[in-house]
């Protein structure tokens, strides 16, 4: 039987092995050229006032459409890149976009749209990405109080401390600075502690169950927690109407999720934006 489990093992994990290699190889090798080639590109999914039901801004998410592959999810490449200091020419590249679709088309049509934009954790102890996103900000004249850093931790921040002086750096300029996937990962709670920070993300986890007139312990404390320390906060992964409702209910003042926009192209966010302005 051990036999029997020992080949089947091996014949199970011997192609995720190769897959996963592969799969780093194609990533690392092609970042560069998608960079290069005009491989990436930005869609915005709207986020809400859920109080008021007003749009007031929006996530800009990162796409690669691989000449081969097809579209590759940002969950399948930005961990790979993570790893690598080549996640800071891509951070600094989707700040640049995000900065021209800004200032060009978001901002001519909604002076007060604030944009956020993703910020890997680890990529906090760079100096050059420190720097670099004050300059681009800077270069690109945009309104530093328009745009909000959402700090995602797929792995864990290696030097608090330094991280912590990062994110000074950045509020100090004008920036807020969100963290992303509240509630999960690897240690939520003692970052509010230890980092300056202006507005928790809820993960989506979190809101899967909600509905109206439910009990849901733990939204409510989040809630509760952001209140008292005078932040903002963002539910993420809106789905259904009950889910809104029971937000809504909670007094939860932002969100985002399917039920309200999916992630689309600038062109698109401005038609909804331009009909959220005649409606009003
Ligand atoms: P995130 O920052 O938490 O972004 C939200 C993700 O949830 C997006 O997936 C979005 O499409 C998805 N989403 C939004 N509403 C719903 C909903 O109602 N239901 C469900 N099931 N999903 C929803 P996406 O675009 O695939 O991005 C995945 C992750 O990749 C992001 O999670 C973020 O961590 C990372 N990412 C994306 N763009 C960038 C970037 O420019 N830089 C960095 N460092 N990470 C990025
Ligand atoms: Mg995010
Ligand atoms: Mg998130
Ligand atoms: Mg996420």
């Amino acid at each position: 039987a051990a036999k029997q489990a020992g080949r089947h093992r091996f014949c199970f994990f011997e192609p995720t092995m190769n897959l996963q290699v592969h799969e780093h190889l194609t990533v690392l090798q092609g970042i560069d050229r998608a960079l290069s080639e005009n491989q990436l590109f930005l869609e915005y999914q709207p986020i809400f006032d859920l109080q008021h039901d007003r749009l007031t801004g929006a996530e800009a998410l990162l796409r690669w459409r691989h000449p081969e592959q097809g579209l590759i999810p940002p969950g399948r490449f930005i961990p790979i890149v993570e790893e690598t200091d080549r996640i800071e020419a891509l951070t600094l590249w989707v700040l640049t976009q995000a900065c021209r679709e800004l200032r060009d088309r978001f901002l001519p049509q909604a002076p007060d749209f604030k944009l956020t934009f993703n910020v890997s954790g680890v990529a906090l102890q760079s100096d050059s990405l420190r720097d670099g996103v004050l300059e681009i900000l800077a270069h690109e004249g945009v309104p530093a109080a328009n745009l909000r850093i959402e700090i995602t931790e797929t792995t864990m921040m290696r030097d608090v401390g330094k991280s912590s002086e990062t994110l000074r750096h950045w509020q100090q300029a004008g920036l807020r600075v969100l963290i992303d996937d509240f509630g999960t990962g690897y240690s939520s709670l003692s970052y509010l502690t230890n980092l300056p920070i202006d507005g928790l993300k809820i993960d989506r986890s979190f809101i899967d169950d909600l509905h109206p007139g439910g009990q849901f312990p733990v939204v409510e404390a989040i809630l509760a927690l952001s209140r008292s320390l005078g932040i903002e906060t963002i539910a993420e992964g809106i789905e259904t109407d009950a889910q809104l409702q029971a937000l809504r209910q909670m007094q939860a003042s932002h969100g985002q999720g399917y039920l309200l926009g999916r992630p689309m192209p600038a062109t698109q966010l401005l038609a909804r934006l331009d009909e959220a302005r005649r409606d009003s």
